[in-house]
């Protein structure tokens, strides 16, 4: 069985998913906390970084899941403030130009 490098805690595992048994559970906590945020509301400028601010999930693991298929239809800019260049047209509606 092939071993693989857990992507929270870097212990090395051997598993069909991406983290150790030990970080599953973590994981799973996060990503409820994660969907419990998205699902209450959120304005649309908001970036990962408020994200894990408030949630208190990781950046690096915020983008673990973000990327994650369950996720594929959520998109989080890495920070608001750098938003196409345009840092000072973001309005209250956080219109995001398609
Ligand atoms: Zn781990």
């Amino acid at each position: 069985m092939e071993l693989k490098k857990c992507a929270r805690c870097g212990k090395f595992y051997a598993s069909e998913v991406e983290v150790c048994h030990e970080c599953e559970r973590k994981d799973n906590a996060d990503i409820m906390k994660l969907k419990g945020f998205l699902a209450g509301g959120y304005s649309k400028g908001i970036s990962k970084m408020e994200i894990s601010a408030s949630t208190g999930i990781s950046a690096r693991n915020l983008n673990r899941y973000l990327g994650y298929e369950e996720f594929s239809g959520v998109y989080i800019p890495e920070n608001s403030e750098m938003v196409n260049g345009t840092s000072n047209s973001k309005n209250d509606e956080g219109t995001i130009n398609v």
